[in-house]
């Protein structure tokens, strides 16, 4: 039974280090061939990677905050009545 539940462990570890050595690969291809650059978010001071054309230096976050945080949009973004009059 153990030994099932190792195997298993071992099975899902060798698999989400071949997914992070593989994306690492991936990107480090991309910006060897001048796809992508890194920056600094201008908003959040992350560090992203951009398309070499882009002209916004903004994270994916950043430019799509609806999508990536609604709810936290919504508050910051929502009318407050007492602002109003
Ligand atoms: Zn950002």
């Amino acid at each position: 039974m153990i030994g099932a539940v190792l195997e298993v462990l071992a099975f899902a570890a060798t698999v989400l280090l071949f997914v992070i050595v593989s994306t690492a690969a991936w990107v480090g291809a991309l910006v060897l061939v001048g796809a992508v650059r890194f920056v600094r978010c201008e908003n959040c001071n992350h560090l992203t990677m951009v398309h070499v054309r882009s002209i916004a230096n903004t994270c994916m976050w950043c430019r799509h905050e609806y999508v990536m945080h609604p709810l936290h949009s919504i508050h910051e973004h929502a009318p407050h009545a007492s602002h109003r009059g």
